[in-house]
């Protein structure tokens, strides 16, 4: 590395160029950021310092921020925001994240004035902090996205300011499919939930964040050419976006937590168990971080599990209408979720499959030869965390986008089955037991399992050849590394 890179101290010292990163509270937007800043860490010689919103952290979150210290990634708490009197409760997801940012960086100003030696050259945040425009302008600090979901929802985010002021009424209402120029055309019902009802804040948030996209300095996105070609062909050279004007768009994925310590008595007793287990043979069952099946849902699930006669291990949470069953019922233990498993289920399945309760180690499990396929929320962490570890996908989406990444992932990248989770009208429907043994079998024994597992493995080898000196995501991370280096 030559001398170029460092910047010059008053006192003569040399130091490495800095940038600082700032995620919304959730592993699923901390994971991706803090794995590019340690990509720059390590492999461009950066330092970073990673501000952390302290109000709303997890366990989960300290351990991972704090699991391996590095002395050029220094993690900046910021002081805990007074959210007294805030209704939470009242707020769906998009609002909530909002709120909580922007009640966290009223102390921004001076935190990054006390960080800006040497002079920062990039601050990179995910899509719910654009608040913190102004900060950086007044300091002369480029801001930099980091778009945290699939390329496919970055053109469609790009378009919503567009499709804002041409369509009156819903867009669910639309007779026709939305149709962004120079990509593929997205079904009303697989729209994402936060533009389903345009006359909430949850909507009013989402517009207002990705208006302040297109203002950034650069957008990074967790994907890769290989992945979703057509949507990053479009993002770059399609005349739409060459006018609104969007920044240039950097896919520096798949960016993903690496496989975790398997550390507590739970976790190991989920190795050993997959150890004894033939290759390929077992179907992970999990539904990410926040995904809760209604209890009718939960049923048909274990149901269907059941009749499919595979392995499996099955992670439950609390279905999310417990409260009522709580309610109604006696002699559930709330905080026990296997208790919401259909009566004897645990006991008849023994032989083939293992109930989580709450919490697996995914990528551990996603990284296991026995490991043969996923069913999965589509969540894009999760994703993204299968496709690099050549597991294919069974698709039961539940919030957010991901009915379109499903479709996604089924339709045009090939890696993917998915449960047919929407009717006719757009509703959500509940997929029975019946359907579910099906796409199970389908995947795990049958013809159209052999066509996604392929297609996982090509994938697999893809995602670590684009990460490797010489792939594209890694040499797209070099240049704008190198770009930042030079920025005065
Ligand atoms: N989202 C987005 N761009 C991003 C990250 C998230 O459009 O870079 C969307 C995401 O698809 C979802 C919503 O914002 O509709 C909430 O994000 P997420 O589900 O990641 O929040 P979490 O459940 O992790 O708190
Ligand atoms: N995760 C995990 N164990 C679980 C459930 C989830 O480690 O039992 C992790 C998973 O590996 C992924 C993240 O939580 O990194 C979930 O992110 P994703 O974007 O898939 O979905 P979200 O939870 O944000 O809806």
């Amino acid at each position: 590395v030559g001398m170029e890179t460092f910047t010059k101290m008053s006192d003569g010292s040399v130091s490495k160029p800095h940038v600082a990163f700032l995620a919304s509270p959730g592993m699923g937007h901390i994971t991706p950021l803090f794995e590019l800043a340690l990509r720059i860490v390590n492999e461009h010689n950066f330092q970073v310092s990673f501000l952390v919103i302290t109000t709303d952290a997890t366990l989960a979150q300290h351990k991972y921020l704090h699991a391996n210290p590095h002395p050029d990634l220094h993690i900046v708490d910021l002081p805990p925001a007074d959210m007294s009197g805030l209704l939470f409760e009242d707020m769906t997801v998009v609002t909530r994240l909002s709120v909580i940012v922007q009640e966290s960086i009223h102390p921004l100003r001076s935190v990054l004035s006390g960080l800006n030696r040497p002079k920062l050259k990039a601050f990179i945040i995910d899509i719910f902090c654009t608040g913190v425009s102004n900060a950086c302008k007044d300091l002369s600090i480029p801001v930099y996205s980091f778009f945290t979901a699939p390329a496919a929802l970055l053109a469609f985010s790009l378009y919503l300011p567009t499709l804002d002021r041409e369509v009156e009424g819903e867009f669910v209402d639309l007779p026709e499919p939305v149709k962004i120029p120079g990509c593929k055309q997205i079904r009303t019902q697989d729209l994402m939930d936060q533009v389903r009802n345009r006359k909430i804040d949850e909507y009013k948030w989402y517009l207002l964040h990705v208006s302040r996209l297109s203002m950034s300095t650069g957008i990074f996105v967790n994907t890769w050419d290989d992945l979703e070609p057509v949507w990053l062909k479009a993002l770059k050279y399609e005349q739409f976006f060459l006018d609104i004007p969007t920044p240039p768009v950097y896919p520096v994925g798949p960016l993903t937590k690496g496989s975790e310590p398997v550390s507590n008595g739970n976790e190991k007793d989920i190795m050993a168990w997959l150890d004894i287990q033939p290759k390929d043979s077992v179907l992970l069952v999990s539904l990410g971080s926040g995904g809760t099946l209604t209890s009718v849902q939960l049923t048909e699930l274990a149901l269907g599990l059941e009749l499919s006669q595979q392995r499996f291990i099955l992670v439950v949470r609390t279905p999310s209408d417990s409260a009522f069953a709580a309610f109604f019922t006696t002699g559930f233990d709330s905080d026990e979720p296997i208790a919401y498993l259909p009566d004897g289920f645990v006991e008849r399945t023994k032989e083939v499959g293992l109930v989580v309760s709450s919490w697996a180690p995914q990528v551990a499990v996603l990284n296991h030869r026995s490991t043969g396929a996923f069913l999965s929320h589509c969540g894009w962490n999760s994703t993204l965390e299968s496709v690099k570890h050549g597991v294919p996908i069974i698709g039961l989406p539940l919030y957010a986008e991901q009915r379109m990444n499903a479709k996604m992932l089924s339709d045009e990248i090939g890696v993917a089955v998915t449960m047919p989770v929407v009717g006719e009208g757009g509703e959500t429907v509940v997929v029975g037991r019946k359907e579910i043994e099906r796409v199970v079998r389908m995947v795990m024994e049958g013809e159209e399992g052999k066509k996604v597992k392929s297609r996982a493995k090509e994938l697999e080898t893809s995602a670590r050849k684009t990460l490797s000196c010489g792939g594209s995501s890694y040499e797209t991370l070099a240049r704008v590394a190198e770009l930042l280096r030079r920025e005065s």
